[in-house]
């Protein structure tokens, strides 16, 4: 038994030894991950605009409406998730009324102005396009009349914020005359391209194809969620909250619930605009110009003087976009 004994002390020594010449957890390590489990969990607010509902181009405007709305309505409450719709009132003649807009309103949501008629403003005076913006609340107005107070906000169609400073800075004038905010986005997923694929398939009723489409458009959701993750602490030096840009259509209503369900299983919880917008980040000024529409992380990037790449925002498959315009 002693002979036994010695070696394996000597064996228990020698293992400590080795023991103490090994990396030892060091403290910087056990602070970051300290400070990654205090760290409060992903947010993210979600937008849809082109309310009531975005025609493919078939018949039954008000019926697909209705189901619609009914859809992501109830896909919200049981997310427990908060919204902004942004709505197009030029559609409340083919949605027969404000009857969807009562929905929204009905299930505690904001309903924001989007124009009267979603005009690119790339393409109208700032007259015109002033007046589309006058035009745009009226119905909604009284829709939340008696709702409390709320923020007023405002989506550029297609988030054409200007393609000149001056023309930029005239409607952003207007804008806060009337008490609006510009509603930002941070993450967008290029819904409206799966949607017309989306809806055609529908139409014939290819589940295979719809299918397929679903997958692919979760699949693009999420990795444009990755990208402004990893983009987000680049500009900011830290997570800030996000907010989703997504539209009132066919395949939302159909897979908003897993979208949800992935974003939650990701750590994230559903705030209003309103708390979004309440993070420092969202007071960095937006100084893009130009004829596109892109997202406020790389306006904002842009507005600090940062020259960090967007090339890895990722693009919608190739299928997608061309079956799209089809
Ligand atoms: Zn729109």
């Amino acid at each position: 038994m002693k002979r036994l004994l010695v070696p394996l002390l000597a064996l228990l020594a020698s293992l400590s030894a080795l023991a103490l010449a090994l990396p030892q957890p060091s403290t910087s390590a056990a602070t970051s991950s300290q400070a990654r489990q205090s760290l409060p969990a992903p947010s993210l607010a979600l937008t849809f605009d082109d309310l009531p509902y975005v025609n493919p181009g078939g018949t039954n405007y008000r019926a697909n409406a209705t189901r619609v709305t009914t859809e992501l309505l109830a896909v919200l409450k049981a997310h427990r998730a908060p919204a902004v719709g942004f709505v197009n009132e030029d559609k409340l003649a083919d949605a027969g009324g404000d009857f969807h807009l009562r929905q929204w309103a009905d299930a505690g949501m904001v309903l924001g102005n989007h124009t009267y008629s979603h005009p690119d403003f790339n393409r109208r005076t700032v007259e015109e396009f002033q007046s589309e913006i006058a035009r745009g609340d009226r119905i909604t107005r009284r829709v939340m009349e008696g709702r409390g107070p709320y923020q007023l906000y405002f989506r550029h169609p297609m988030t054409h914020t200007g393609s000149t400073r001056d023309r930029k800075e005239q409607v952003n004038a207007f804008l806060s005359a009337r008490g609006y905010r510009v509603a930002p986005h941070t993450i967008e997923n290029a819904d409206y391209l799966f949607n017309a694929v989306y809806a055609r398939a529908r139409v014939r009723e290819d589940t295979a194809q719809m299918t397929r489409v679903h997958e692919a458009y979760l699949a693009h959701t999420f990795a444009a969620t990755d990208f402004a993750e990893r983009i987000t602490p680049e500009i900011f030096g830290r997570a800030v909250p996000q907010v989703l840009l997504i539209h009132a259509n066919d395949l939302n209503a159909d897979a908003l619930d897993e979208m949800l369900d992935r974003f939650e299983s990701r750590g994230y919880r559903f705030i209003t605009l309103d708390e979004a917008m309440r993070d420092e980040a969202y007071r960095t000024p937006d100084t893009y110009v130009g004829a596109s529409g892109p997202t406020w992380l790389f306006r904002w990037s842009r507005s600090l003087g940062q020259t960090i790449s967007f090339k890895d925002d990722p693009e919608p498959p190739a299928w997608v976009t061309s079956r799209s315009d089809r």
